[in-house]
């Protein structure tokens, strides 16, 4: 991914509205490129606080570099969750279709269409 690909990116990262391909293509480029993580860290202030101030609460967090480092965590940790879900999922239909082979071997062996 370029600079100006992921640049596009930065609001729609702020409003967690990328999908998840992107999403990592994302992470690793602005983890990897300081210009870009500077770029989403000055949208991730203002949008902050901006929040901040519409939400009017007395214990508003003003460590934004750290509350960003949190938030790509958090989506790391999202991503791995995903990526989990979707190798439980692949393993479960391959047990199903492996499931379905064996039952029907058995009833074909068992009205001897096999042998
Ligand atoms: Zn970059």
């Amino acid at each position: 991914m370029d600079c100006q690909t992921a640049e596009g990116m930065v609001s729609r990262y702020i409003k967690h509205d990328l999908p998840l391909n992107e999403l990592e293509e994302f992470l690793d480029h602005v983890q990897n490129c300081s210009s870009c993580y500077d770029e989403l860290e000055t949208y991730f202030i203002v949008h902050e606080v901006t929040h901040q101030l519409d939400d009017d609460s007395s214990d508003s967090v003003l460590d934004f570099k750290k509350l960003l480092e949190q938030d790509i965590r958090k989506s790391r940790r999202y991503i791995r969750k995903k990526k989990v879900s979707w190798l439980m999922f692949g393993v479960s239909i391959c047990l199903l279709i492996a499931t379905i082979a064996a039952i029907l071997i058995f009833v074909m062996m068992e009205t001897n269409y096999i042998l």
